[in-house]
């Protein structure tokens, strides 16, 4: 793919300028802007009020200090971030990541496609993104909770529910979110539920929060398939990862009739033909925190591959789930060449460009993530409309409403991409149903 538009070309040109070195930032832009040839074409008037520029631009970026003392007594010290991206539909929303990879490249690609994914929900919520290089893994509950502690006394004076609403994303669940929601309120003075999401659902937190990003993954799969009169039903399904999205993609696969062979972590992935056991996956990942080698050590039907890629594991569905970049253009022709014919991007960016463009030219169906993994953050969104009515939903009726959010976006994916000419390209549908929101706000509020 290439940015054709000699408009489009410079944009683009300038944001790997400004924003030099920050190559998932320049790769999410770059997607973006690739869609986006015909929308200007055809409305020159986002072009003439540089709304394009300014969606590329953050309205603000927080980097900060988190010092913190570990179980040694050493000093530690880690990098803070939060970019608040876009506010043109809502207060800033979307998750802190803490993983050692972390640095402002990745969060402001994350909070790149946070806005558009979040416009594509049709609720009323912008796009962020935070985090942090703090490495949990290893780290005793009292470390984690000081770091937390640590993390929020900076963010506390950026975020609000009107005005910033972060969540979890790797390496935060409800552990940490429960950490930082009470310093937020001890440092605030103020139970403000609003302010995180990915609450435990004891104290203010969502049914169906914690499923919702995997649920969404499979149910967007579901609609994709209902188009060609098939379902999941029999289908063999590879999921990589094994975190949060991973688990709860599996569990609605299986529910639909589909059958997990394969699930994955960073060290290497597991192949259990007699379907993936959840409980045992669940026991390991969300009790223990375990490697996904121990699945193999307690189950004899499984077998592990140390490294190695878990796209070489035949499949009808693969649903990358790990992180981004994990599915690279010969893990694409791999899939394809050996059946594949649909993949939904669980996690954020999985796919390179190169792997993307395999799967179209193949007539592969394709979901990018800002569609397929939506369901989480509508989710919050949904846990943001309890906390303002100071409610709490039945898990039916939250799960019943992330089906709903669901079919919406897949359905909104769908006429951008008949309107533009290129039926059944969810890439392109996604992009640019999800720019026009956003970018309709913007011209509507002026020079902001
Ligand atoms: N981190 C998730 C995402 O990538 C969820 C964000 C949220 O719930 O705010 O969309």
């Amino acid at each position: 793919m290439t940015v054709d538009d000699s408009r489009l070309h410079s944009i683009y040109d300038l944001v790997v300028r400004r924003n030099p070195g920050e190559d998932e930032f320049h790769q999410a832009v770059r997607e973006v802007l690739d869609s986006l040839g015909p929308v200007v074409a055809r409305h020159p008037e986002y072009a003439d009020a540089r709304v394009i520029e300014r969606i590329c631009e953050p309205e603000r970026q927080i980097i900060f200090r988190v010092p913190w003392v570990d179980d040694s007594g050493r000093v530690e010290i880690n990098r803070g971030f939060r970019v608040e991206f876009n506010s043109a539909l809502g207060p800033y929303k979307g998750g802190l990541r803490f993983h050692p990879s972390v640095y402002l490249g990745i969060v402001k690609f994350l909070g790149f496609e946070q806005v558009f994914k979040n416009a594509l929900t049709g609720m009323p919520i912008g796009g962020g993104k935070g985090g942090s290089d703090f490495d949990p893994k290893g780290r005793s509950d009292a470390e984690v909770m000081r770091f937390c502690q640590s993390f929020m006394t900076e963010l506390y004076r950026h975020i609000g529910e009107y005005t910033d609403v972060p969540a979890g994303d790797i390496g935060v669940g409800g552990r940490e979110i429960g950490y930082l929601f009470g310093q937020y309120k001890r440092i605030t003075n103020r139970y403000e539920s609003g302010v995180l999401t990915g609450k435990g659902t004891g104290w203010g937190g969502s049914a169906v929060r914690k499923e919702a990003t995997g649920y969404g993954t499979a149910f967007f799969v579901q609609e994709m398939l209902r188009e060609r009169g098939e379902s999941l039903d029999g289908k063999r399904v590879v999921v990589s990862g094994s975190g949060n999205v991973a688990i709860y993609a599996v569990e609605k696969v299986h529910a639909l009739g589909g059958t997990v062979v394969a699930v994955s972590d960073s060290a290497g992935y597991v192949v259990d033909e007699t379907g993936v056991d959840l409980e045992l996956l669940k026991q390991l990942k969300e009790v223990e925190r375990a490697r996904i080698s121990e699945y193999a050590e307690r189950r004899p039907a499984a077998s592990y591959v140390a490294g190695g890629s878990i796209w070489d594991v035949p499949c009808d569905v693969a649903l990358p789930c790990a992180t981004e970049n994990e599915l690279d253009e010969s893990a694409a022709r791999t899939l394809v060449e050996q059946g594949c014919t649909v993949v939904a991007e669980g996690a954020n960016m999985p796919t390179t460009p190169a792997g993307v463009a395999v799967f179209v030219d193949a007539g592969v169906l394709f979901a990018p993530g800002k569609a397929a993994n939506a369901g989480g953050v509508a989710t919050s969104a949904l846990e943001m409309q309890q906390n303002a009515s100071r409610d709490s939903w039945t898990h039916e009726h939250a799960e019943s409403r992330l089906a709903e959010i669901m079919a919406g976006i897949h359905a909104r994916c769908a006429e951008a991409a008949d309107d533009y000419g290129r039926p059944g390209d969810y890439v392109l549908g996604a992009n640019v149903s999800g720019f026009l929101r956003v970018a309709d706000a913007m011209l509507a509020m002026g020079v902001v």
